[in-house]
């Protein structure tokens, strides 16, 4: 693979004697790992005048590419996952600020659309766990408005007619995570962020302080600082110290993609997220005819393979809440891996290895929190000090948890 836009003062072989801790590159940062995350950080920090480049050999295949793309905070919020839900609402009251930026940069489409989200409940049973989650929105104050049986059909009009009723969340949109990809690259085209095609093979580390990285050619990106957000790959990383990071793991969701004729009506006018009989499925449309529907939540380690069951359980409960996508075209099988912290909640900020800071982490809700995860390392990076909204998800709340417990 080759490198884009590579800087030569960026680039030199790995000296048999470090002379210095850090041999002076002209970097302030370099970031491993180009999806969602590592390009949004770059591109912030490079608007904030700094001096980063970006290491992936492939870049935006790994979750961004897999995901389905929700913003919901609220159709997503958990018992517990308070804190959480705190940064994904940050996340999401930026997001389009930061698509029409981005546009206006990229000169490409980011993929966003400001359309709500049904989520509805197709036994009782089903009702009954949605009337408690509509209970828990409202004692956190979280706009959602339920809607009877009629209503969700009023709204939705190919719903199965089994459906018991839903939840209309107006505030939970969408962004095609794969334009957003796009987007971005061009982005970081745009402010000259080197791009190396190549997979980072060690961290560099000299007396105590991560210093760059080794790329697979052999050659070494020394920089002030290393981002890593190499997603399910973050813990991975040889020459990572043991304790740096909390454990980082994968977590598989297999996701199809269906085609809507273009011409034709909406097949869905906004996301329907379903619950058919505790099982959850979720159908979310794009405007140029594709239908997503996913996911799998599979804890098998780095399998990312489709299987029949998986494919099978996603079309069975589709197809139960909206019978009509039987006749649309199955374009794409596809498995990705979420990368996982104890819990569930990204890790942002310095680690414990000087030099190191941490931007991974976000299972489930990475495309949501982009732009927020962007804007808190580029300002660690430009001004030394998370900001607020940030501060919490450091990778130090699991130590200090072991200790203390
Ligand atoms: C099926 C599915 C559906 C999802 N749906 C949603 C959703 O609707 N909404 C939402 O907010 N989130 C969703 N997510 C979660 C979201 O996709 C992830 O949280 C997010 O994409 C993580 O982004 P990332 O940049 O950290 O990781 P990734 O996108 O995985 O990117 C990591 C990058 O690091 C690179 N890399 C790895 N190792 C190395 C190395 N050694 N050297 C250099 N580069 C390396 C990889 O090539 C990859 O490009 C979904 C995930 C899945 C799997």
């Amino acid at each position: 693979m080759s490198s884009t836009a590579v800087s030569s003062t960026a680039l030199s072989p790995v000296p048999s004697v470090i002379p210095r801790a850090r041999p002076d590159s002209g970097l302030d940062a370099v970031i491993i790992g180009a999806g969602l995350i590592g390009l949004a950080v770059a591109w912030r920090a490079a608007q904030r005048g700094l001096r980063v480049a970006l290491a992936d050999p492939e870049p935006g295949s790994g979750a961004s590419y897999a995901a389905a793309g929700m913003l919901a905070p609220v159709t997503e919020a958990h018992y517990g996952e308070e804190r959480l839900l705190r940064l994904n609402l940050a996340s999401a009251r930026r997001y389009a600020a930061f698509a029409e930026e981005l546009e206006q940069v990229a000169g490409t489409p980011s993929g966003y659309t400001a359309r709500g989200t049904l989520a509805v409940a197709f036994s009782q049973d089903d009702r009954t766990a949605l009337d408690e989650l509509a209970a828990f929105h409202r004692r956190l104050g979280l706009e959602s408005e339920p809607v009877d049986a009629r209503g969700c059909r009023a709204l939705e009009p190919l719903l199965s007619p089994q459906v018991q009723g839903g939840l209309h969340v107006a505030g939970d949109h969408q962004v095609d995570n794969r334009q957003l990809v796009a987007a971005l690259l061009a982005a970081i085209g745009r402010v000259h962020v080197p791009l190396h095609r190549h997979p980072v093979t060690e961290l560099l580390v000299v007396q105590g302080t991560a210093v760059g990285v080794r790329l697979a050619t052999g050659e070494a990106l020394y920089a002030e600082r290393v981002v890593l957000a190499a997603g399910c790959r973050s813990g991975s990383l040889p020459g990572l110290p043991p304790g740096a990071l909390p454990s980082i793991r994968p977590v598989k969701g297999q996701i199809l993609r269906l085609s809507v004729t273009p011409g034709v009506a909406p097949f869905l006018g906004r996301a329907v997220r379903g619950l058919v009989r505790g099982a959850q499925v979720y159908l979310v449309p794009r405007d140029h005819g594709e239908l997503v529907v996913g996911a799998t939540v599979e804890e098998l380690g780095f399998d990312a393979q489709v299987t029949a069951g998986g494919v099978y359980e996603l079309l069975r409960g589709a197809r139960e809440l909206v019978p009509g996508i039987s006749e649309l075209p199955l374009t794409e099988a596809h498995a990705g891996l979420r990368p996982g912290t104890p819990d569930n909640a990204p890790v942002i900020g310095p680690t414990d290895l000087p030099g190191l800071i941490a931007a991974t982490g976000h299972y489930r809700n990475g495309v949501l929190l982009t732009p927020v995860t962007a804007d808190a390392v580029a300002q660690l990076l430009a001004d030394g000090e998370l900001p607020e909204e940030a501060r919490g998800f450091e990778p130090q709340r699991f130590t200090a948890e072991r200790a203390s417990a």
